[in-house]
């Protein structure tokens, strides 16, 4: 069923990315006084049917029984986001001043605003939507599910560069977390 198989590579690539992306934000988000999380940005995930799809086949998060209304990012646990897959794009593609000054230079902060926009590649479809407006009830065709897949399958590959760049913080690094 290829809208599964394409949910199904969506949250493995969504997985890869918050994997490296945790890396830095593990150490700098505890410390934040103003965090960035809304509950409007929850919500898409189970507004948004592509989304509630990637979640509900992959990693199901059971929103809380207020989640139209809550004025709380329902998402965010003690420590981290507890939406595993289907989270809305732009909770991976924002990245705060002060996340990024804590890379040491630009190259480093060049490929992790590269990193954590790869999840742009498959939102924009052919004829122009975009998988971040979907609305409640919105369907794909197969047309624009095929166009995912080989979407995901170039961010992979853009995922495998900057891999090897060694630009991205790295992997089993335990990193300081930093003073608030
Ligand atoms: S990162 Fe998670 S908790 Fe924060 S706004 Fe996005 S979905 Fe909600």
């Amino acid at each position: 069923m290829p809208a599964l198989r394409a949910a199904r590579s969506y949250a493995r690539l969504e997985a890869e990315l918050r994997a490296r992306i945790d890396r830095l934000t593990a150490r700098v988000c505890p410390g934040c006084r103003s965090p960035c999380c809304r509950p409007v940005y929850c919500r898409k995930t189970f507004d948004n049917p592509w989304y509630r799809w990637v979640n509900r086949v992959c990693r199901p998060f059971v929103p809380p029984p207020e989640w139209r209304v809550t004025r709380q990012p329902f998402g965010l646990g003690p420590r981290d986001c507890e939406i595993r897959a289907g989270r809305y794009v732009f909770c991976y593609s924002f990245n705060c001043r002060r996340l990024l000054a804590a890379l040491p230079e630009p190259g480093a902060r060049r490929a992790f605003q590269a990193l954590s926009d790869l999840l742009l590649h498959p939102d924009r479809l052919p004829g122009g939507r975009r998988l971040h407006e979907l609305g409640p009830g919105e369907r794909l065709s197969r047309r624009e599910v095929g166009a995912i897949d080989r979407a995901l399958a170039e961010a992979r590959q853009a995922l495998v560069v900057l891999d090897a760049s060694g630009m991205l913080p790295p992997a089993g690094t335990r990193l300081k977390p930093e003073a608030p």
